[in-house]
């Protein structure tokens, strides 16, 4: 069986006939590669001259390539569809489903230590559906492979910032390769929250100032009153502080001129503390939605936990279903053995 030519005669999805397409493209560089990229689709150009990634963006991605000191003849380099759709728009999720049988094959024929998807629906084919955002540069396993997710290459020429993150996930592509990077892991898998009772109010105020700094997190009810807030000062560990204590805590440490609180979103969190009236000094505080942005990261508490600390937090939906699961069997246990109250005359005076 020759792959090259399987691909080059495929018709087996109407991205063949739908007008946009001259001839399948299939991949360029070597049968074996230790590194495979993957794109969406390609280009008007590419479609012309039947090579992937020969276009703007492909010189974009020779960019990346060279400055790691590899070279294009050293990577494999394809798309998730071979087939250029009509008008250069993107491909459907049932003709990246088509072409997923020739992903697979050019995969095991490469068998690559690492598979790069760009962009993302590259990068769903492989990890489903996710957000670039918050995946990209964090490699997965992937049955024998490794999934390393990244932005496309042509993002970066329309969103320039981004050409920081494209260059970083890069570099750490070679390292990660080359045994020299490795993903961050979770050290607190199962991190402690501890209630405080008022005697412990000193020693959370004596550690907070010993480490010149505490992270802060506040909680309302659904029905928007002010429940608890978290202080944390040592990682894996916090403390749950009721409202009423905080003034005592603000006295003792949180004043302290020498205490940084970090909190995770001030716009809230600061109303909070204002409701216990307690002022919190703006030049020693930090906003980590704040330094997200700076760090054009995504804003989320959990994905900035998984990209940075390798923590998989869990959401509210994935605590509490368990439980309800359990509920809802426990109500239609029970309720199997209910019956029908018998009819009784009511009085209508
Ligand atoms: S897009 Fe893929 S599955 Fe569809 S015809 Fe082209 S090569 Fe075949």
């Amino acid at each position: 069986m020759n792959l090259r030519e399987d691909v080059l005669g495929c018709n087996e999805c109407d991205l063949r006939t739908a007008g946009g397409c001259t001839a399948p493209v299939a991949w360029s560089g070597p049968d074996k590669a230790d590194v495979m990229f993957f794109g969406e689709k390609p280009a008007p150009n590419e479609d012309k001259h039947g090579v992937p990634w020969s276009g703007y963006a492909g010189k974009e991605l020779d960019n990346y390539i060279w400055q790691q000191r590899w070279s294009r003849d050293m990577v494999r380099v394809d798309n998730v569809v071979r087939c250029h759709p009509p008008d250069n728009r993107d491909a459907t999720a049932s003709e990246i489903k088509a072409c997923t049988k020739w992903t697979m094959l050019s995969i095991a024929q490469c068998n690559p230590k690492v598979i790069v998807p760009m962009g993302g629906p590259a990068v769903q084919v492989f990890m489903g559906n996710v957000n670039v955002d918050d995946v990209h540069g964090i490699p997965v396993k992937w049955g024998n492979h490794w999934v390393f997710p990244m932005y496309n290459p042509a993002y970066g020429m329309r969103q320039t910032r981004e050409m920081h993150a494209i260059q970083r996930d890069f570099l750490h592509l070679k390292m990660f390769m080359e045994g020299n990077w490795w993903p961050p892991t979770d050290n607190y898998p199962d991190p402690v929250y501890k209630l405080a009772r008022d005697k412990d109010l000193d020693e959370i105020a004596y550690q907070i100032k010993w480490h010149k700094g505490t992270s802060t997190d506040t909680e309302n009810t659904p029905d928007g009153k002010i429940w608890c807030a978290s202080f944390c000062y040592t990682p894996g560990e916090a403390w749950v502080v009721w409202p009423q204590q905080i003034p005592y805590l603000a006295e003792t440490a949180l004043n302290d001129p020498n205490v940084t609180i970090t909190m995770h979103q001030a716009v809230h969190d600061l109303d909070f503390f204002e409701q216990v009236g307690v002022r919190i000094d703006p030049s020693r505080l930090l906003d980590t939605m704040i330094m997200a942005y700076l760090l054009g990261e995504p804003q989320g508490l959990k994905e900035g936990c998984r990209r940075h600390c390798g923590m998989q937090m869990k959401n509210y939906t994935d605590m509490v279903n368990p439980y309800q699961a359990e509920m809802s069997y426990e109500f239609f246990r029970q309720g199997r053995d209910w019956t029908y109250p018998s009819l009784q005359m009511v009085s209508m005076e």
